[in-house]
Parts: structure tokens; C-alpha cells; sequence
């Protein structure tokens, strides 16, 4: 553990108190943690599921979870919207979905500059500093870490009394039977290293697991394949899921599943292609054909979110029209290669917010600013994204009609 983490090590927050990150650290190591290996070991057999064709992938949430915002109703949202749009995606027999909730976790933001507009240090996610535009905010705070572990627990709990109940809300949807999992990106590996546990076996054959979450992905600006966090990826007996930009060779995708699928595992690593709508139907294919001939069977899962962000007026947003086309290329890609279009990776809330432009509710430019809340990157609200379940849902095999079997009928 310690080797890996002695790599560089991309997006760390600058600490100034050093001592205060060893003490929450060696609070965070003797507290329980926010999950159970047979849950991280239940997603591990359902991924495998979509990783052979037999299952359909469908994780999101917010881009960036904050303390605030983490309240029951904001969790039983995220949770009943992506229940409703599973049973979307699974209707008239198609395949079962296994949902997986960006939230319990999802408090660390990589960042594209260390200071923003204002000359502040960025804001790095809850669990590093405050939004709020002072420096004193956004001075990085280790007590942080503790308070996004409380977080992660609390939205746990919502989590697993809506599984226990079956269903969020008298009149809303079921919660898939095969349950809800929960994920986050794995970037601040003080917080991450910190929620190591072992299985109960016995120690030197003990398997380790990062009980922060069911599944971890390393993101896009963190994916060096010699640097800290694909080596503590490596490390875990979690699934683990890489994105993968535009710049992505397939040399360079065959390098991160040989770190972190050695065993060719069916759907230990998922690669999370996040190409942009102009380039994923070039750069995608290459890449399939290379991890699929060197034996490796992953799960596919398209993030239409990441390549598609452009600038309106003083918003970030994203047009629904390009997060479809993305969409569309890549099960273009997938049909072509006859591989496993497996799933997708979605930035979405259940509130009406106006942060993506487009989708039948036709939000442009000029509607943003009406409800523009996310803390980080505009996320698909909740007619929107059911609106994307509904096309989607028309990509996906309708289960073939039974047969007869040999020997039987007229
Ligand atoms: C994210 O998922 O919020 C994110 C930062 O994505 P990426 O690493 O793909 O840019
Ligand atoms: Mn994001």
C-alpha cells in the first residue's frame, strides 16, 4: 500500500497542517466503515453480468455531492430517479439494469487550474474546502475528510432503508431487487487509503478493499498509468473504473487494463469512455478492438457528459442533443464491433434544474441562470433524464420472444 502511495500522485490538496490529516486519518481507520464487502462482492457478480452482455450498467448523480446538499430527500431523489429510469431501460424484457448511484462519496473535485477566476484557490469539493468564494473557505481543511465520512454514512443509510423497503416514497418507483450500489471517484487518497479494510481471511491471503464505496473510478486527469491512484486502484479488490478522454491511445487503454485487470476478470475494471460527441466514433473503435483481442472483458459504459461541456454566457452547460449523439456513437461503435455496449456514466439530479440546454422542456441559453445549483458541472434534470432513459431504452435488445423447444407443438 504504501508503495503505491508513494507514487506521484495527481489533485492533492496542499495541506498545511500535515498533523491534522495523520489524526483524521487514524480517526477515519477505527471507524466502521460506509460499506460491507458482500455488497462490494454483490456488485462484483452483477458487473460481471454486463460485462458478458447479460446486464446493463446505469451509474450518475451529481458531479459533486456537498455536506448541505447531502439531505434524505436529495439521496431518496438521486436514488428514485435512477430506480425510474432503470425500470425504463429494463422494460418489455429487456435486459436487468444494475444501478449504481454517484452519491455516499462523491465529495472530491478534480480541477483543471489550482486557482480560479478570482485568483482563490479552486474549490476542490467538500471534503477538501468550502465553495464559497474566500480564501479562508478555500483553504484546505482536513477536518473536511470526517465530516464526508459522516456524509457518506448518513446518505448510506437513506440508501439502504429505501433497498430494505423496496421502493422511495409511497407513490414512487421500486427499487431494483438486485439493489442499489453506490460509487465515487477515487481522488483524495488520504480520505481513500484511510477506509482500507481487509476481508476476514486470513491476513496473508486477506483481500483488500476500499469500504468508501462499492465501486471507484479514477478520473480523467488522475489516470497517469505510473501514478498513485491506478497503482491503490490496482491494489483493491473493488470493481474499478477508468475514464477515458479523447487522448486516449489504445496502447495506452491496453496499459491500465493489464495493471488492473491481471486476472482478466469479467467486469472487474470498467473503461468509461467520456470521447465527446464529434470524436467517439474515431477514437473509440481502436480501443475496443485492442482490450477486446488481448483477452480482456470489461464493461464498456459511456460518460456523454465529460466531452460535451461548453460555455454559455457565464454557464457551463451541455446540450442535450450532443449528450444523445454521444450516446448514439457509441452503441454505433459498439453494434459495429459486436461488443457490449454496457452502460452509462450520467451527470443528473431529480430537481427541475436548468443547467443542460435542450431536451423537450427546450431549455436554452437565456433559462439558465433560473435554476442553475450544481456545485460543479451542469447535471441533466429530471425530465431530462428520463427523456434519455426513454431513447436509450430503444438501443437496447428487447429479450427474444421464447421458442419453442425441439420436439414440441403441432
Ligand atoms: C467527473 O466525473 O465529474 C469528472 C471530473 O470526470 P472526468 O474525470 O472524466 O473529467
Ligand atoms: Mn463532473
Amino acid at each position: 500500500m504504501n508503495d503505491a502511495l508513494a507514487r506521484p500522485a495527481a489533485q492533492q490538496p496542499p495541506w498545511r497542517d500535515r498533523e491534522a490529516v495523520r489524526r483524521v486519518r487514524a480517526v477515519l481507520a477505527d471507524e466502521e466503515p460506509v460499506v460491507h464487502v458482500e455488497e462490494v462482492e454483490h456488485l462484483r457478480t452483477r458487473l460481471a453480468a454486463v460485462a458478458t452482455g447479460a446486464a446493463f450498467l446505469l451509474q450518475g448523480g451529481d458531479c459533486a455531492e456537498t455536506f448541505t446538499g447531502s439531505t434524505e430527500r436529495n439521496v431518496a431523489g438521486t436514488v428514485g430517479l435512477l430506480s425510474r429510469m432503470a425500470a425504463v431501460l429494463a422494460a418489455d424484457g429487456r435486459p436487468p439494469v444494475v444501478t449504481v448511484g454517484r452519491l455516499a462519496g462523491q465529495y472530491a473535485k478534480p480541477r483543471s487550474e489550482p486557482v480560479d477566476a478570482l485568483g482563490l484557490p479552486t474549490y476542490r469539493g467538500d471534503i477538501v474546502n468550502a465553495l464559497e468564494a474566500t480564501a479562508e473557505a478555500r483553504a484546505p481543511d482536513p477536518g473536511r475528510m470526517y465530516r464526508a465520512y459522516v456524509s457518506s454514512r448518513a446518505a448510506m443509510a437513506v440508501v439502504r432503508t429505501l433497498v430494505t423497503s423496496g421502493s422511495v416514497g409511497s407513490d414512487g418507483p421500486a427499487v431494483a431487487d438486485d439493489g442499489f450500489f453506490v460509487s465515487h471517484e477515487a481522488l483524495l487518497l488520504d480520505y481513500e487509503s484511510a477506509l482500507l479494510r481487509t476481508d476476514g481471511r486470513d491476513p496473508d491471503e486477506a483481500a483488500l478493499y476500499d469500504l468508501s464505496s462499492h465501486f471507484l473510478w479514477i478520473g480523467e486527469r488522475t489516470r497517469q498509468p505510473e501514478g498513485a491512484h491506478v497503482a491503490f486502484a490496482g491494489l483493491l479488490a473493488n470493481p474499478i473504473g477508468v475514464k477515458l478522454g479523447p487522448t486516449t491511445t489504445p496502447e495506452r487503454a491496453l496499459e491500465y487494463v493489464e495493471r488492473l485487470d491481471p486476472d482478466q476478470e469479467a467486469g472487474r475494471l470498467t473503461l468509461i469512455s467520456r470521447m465527446g460527441s464529434e470524436r467517439v466514433r474515431d477514437v473509440l473503435p481502436p480501443i475496443v478492438e485492442k482490450v477486446t483481442a488481448c483477452g480482456h472483458t470489461v464493461v464498456w459504459q459511456c460518460d456523454p457528459m465529460h466531452g460535451n461541456t461548453v460555455r454559455s454566457g457565464d454557464f457551463k452547460t451541455r446540450r442535450f442533443d450532443d449528450i444523445v449523439d454521444e450516446v448514439h456513437g457509441f452503441f454505433e461503435v459498439h453494434r459495429a464491433l459486436g461488443t457490449h455496449p454496457g452502460g452509462l456514466h450520467l451527470e443528473l439530479t431529480h430537481g427541475d434544474v436548468t443547467e443542460c440546454l435542450g431536451g423537450a422542456q427546450r431549455i436554452s441559453g437565456t433559462d439558465l441562470h433560473h435554476r442553475y445549483e450544481t456545485a460543479c458541472d451542469p447535471r441533466l434534470n429530471q425530465a431530462q433524464s428520463l427523456e434519455l432513459a426513454h431513447l436509450v431504452a430503444r438501443l437496447l435488445p428487447a429479450r427474444p420472444l421464447a421458442q419453442p423447444g425441439p420436439g414440441a407443438g403441432a
